[in-house]
């Protein structure tokens, strides 16, 4: 009550880092020294045996204590970077925002973080922050108890001993696990401000554990959900793709729309699930991406977005040829209007809108189904994708399921087969060709209203 007065007061949080942590034994947690990877042990017991503090922190305790395989693991240590590099032959340290150190061990790439601490202004290192808040850089070395406080949900906040097998928890992150709620440390408010992507970390992380995000951290979100205009497009990207493969994207789709985030701020989520047969495009791609990740298949971040801004190039491209374009050359100029859109808020990497436009790019060619044409598609090398995509969209009812239903069986037909499959040409399609292919004086005119 008191802190939360004085926070408001002062307008920033008492960090609550200076209470002393509850140490919670194997008895009461569960969590055995064998649920983490060798490599993660062998990190930690070679920094103990060089003498400084090692944990295993944030995502793989929470995630193991919730019953679910951790991704990778981290490991939190008091020994600086330039220290950890120095006990380890197999290491580095990695620049970006924060200098962390990455130990090779075996197959595994463990990630070794010194505590981070506060910026304070009367010492100099006040965080930089843009006019919004955000804070820009933050990299001072701290305790334990400053590092725990600095991150983001209570459940995140957990640091594991392998060695003696306790938890030691600072937030009460082990009861609020338990008790099903996701809880952010300190103020919400101030700590969406400083890091506005922490709204979809929480709605991301409720969806994946099952948690209920706690009012005190839900309400604000609605309130402050423009501030994502304010992060960097490729972070946003990076969060983005993060949420859709999570394997609960379809939940974290509903809740991000429930709590108002896909509004106005991801361009996005906002345009297609405003239109109906986009909704259930999207959806189904969704839960077939959902599937994919829960059966440990790999997913294509290309495909991923192809789907979720398909009803948006549908749309454009429509009203190009409604203005008397040709169909092809529309939808070229379509895709980048699309993709140079999105740019602006999300920063779809090089590679990944290549893979977009071929997905997009071969799907009228699946309506030619005479010919020679349709061998020509089989022996494209993203044909996989753009079949798979072809199904979504006659699942959802935009194209015909006989076209899809074609090519599976074209797909899985002999030289025989395939060949007596293949629709009659359309009328004056081969004369056409031929014509073009004689000299030009006789055809000209035929051969410019062929189209
Ligand atoms: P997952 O690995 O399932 O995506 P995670 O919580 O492990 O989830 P990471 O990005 O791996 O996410 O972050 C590791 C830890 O770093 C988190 O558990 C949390 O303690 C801290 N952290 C990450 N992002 C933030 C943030 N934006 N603000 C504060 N702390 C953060
Ligand atoms: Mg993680």
């Amino acid at each position: 009550m008191i802190r939360k007065f004085i926070s408001r007061v002062l307008g920033r949080k008492t960090p609550p880092s200076h209470g002393k942590p509850v140490t919670i034994a194997v008895a009461q947690h569960g969590l055995q020294r064998d649920d983490i990877s060798r490599g993660c042990r062998r990190t930690v017991e070679t920094l103990q045996e060089h003498g400084y503090q090692a944990f295993v922190v944030g995502g793989a305790v929470r995630d193991l204590l919730a019953g679910i395989r951790p991704k990778d693991f981290d490991v939190a240590t008091n020994a600086t970077p330039e220290q950890v590099r120095q006990c380890f032959r197999r290491s580095r340290i990695i620049g970006r925002r924060f200098q962390i150190v990455h130990v090779a061990m075996g197959a595994e790439t463990i990630e070794v973080t010194t505590f981070r601490g506060h910026h304070r202004e009367h010492d100099g290192n006040k965080a930089h922050t843009d006019a919004q808040g955000r804070v820009l850089r933050d990299n001072v070395f701290g305790s334990q108890a400053e590092d725990a406080a600095r991150r983001d949900f209570t459940v995140n906040a957990l640091y594991y001993d392998p060695t003696s097998e306790i938890i030691v928890d600072y937030h009460h992150g082990v009861a609020d696990l338990r008790q099903k709620t996701l809880r952010m440390i300190g103020d919400a408010r101030m700590r969406y401000r400083e890091d506005p992507v922490r709204m979809l970390r929480a709605v991301r992380l409720a969806a994946k554990l099952g948690l209920a995000i706690d009012p005190e951290a839900r309400k604000p979100i609605r309130e402050m959900a423009e501030l994502i205009d304010n992060v960097p497009p490729s972070r946003l990207f990076d969060e983005m793709l993060k949420l859709l493969t999570s394997g609960h994207a379809v939940r974290c789709v509903t809740q991000l729309r429930e709590e108002g985030l896909h509004h106005g701020l991801l361009p996005l989520l906002d345009v297609i699930l405003e239109q109906p047969l986009g909704e259930r495009f999207v959806m189904l791609a969704l839960e077939a991406t959902d599937m994919r990740v829960r059966e440990d298949k790999p997913i294509s971040p290309g495909f991923l977005f192809a789907t979720l801004l398909w009803h948006e190039l549908l749309a454009k491209w429509e009203l190009l040829k409604g203005r008397g374009d040709p169909a092809i050359p529309a939808l070229f100029v379509a895709m980048d209007d699309v993709l140079d859109v999105q740019a602006e808020k999300l920063a779809i990497t090089r590679r990944i809108g290549g893979d977009i436009k071929d997905i997009w790019a071969m799907q009228p060619r699946f309506e030619q189904r005479s010919g020679k044409r349709p061998y020509g598609v089989l022996q494209q090398p993203r044909f996989r994708a753009a079949y798979d995509f072809l199904l979504l969209r006659a699942e959802s009812g935009e194209v015909d399921r006989d076209v899809a239903g074609w090519w599976t069986d074209f797909l899985h037909a002999n030289d025989e087969q395939r060949a007596a499959m293949l629709l009659p040409q359309a009328p004056g399609e081969t004369k056409k060709r031929r014509r073009r292919r004689r000299a030009p004086t006789n055809d000209g005119p035929h051969a410019a209203t062929g189209h």
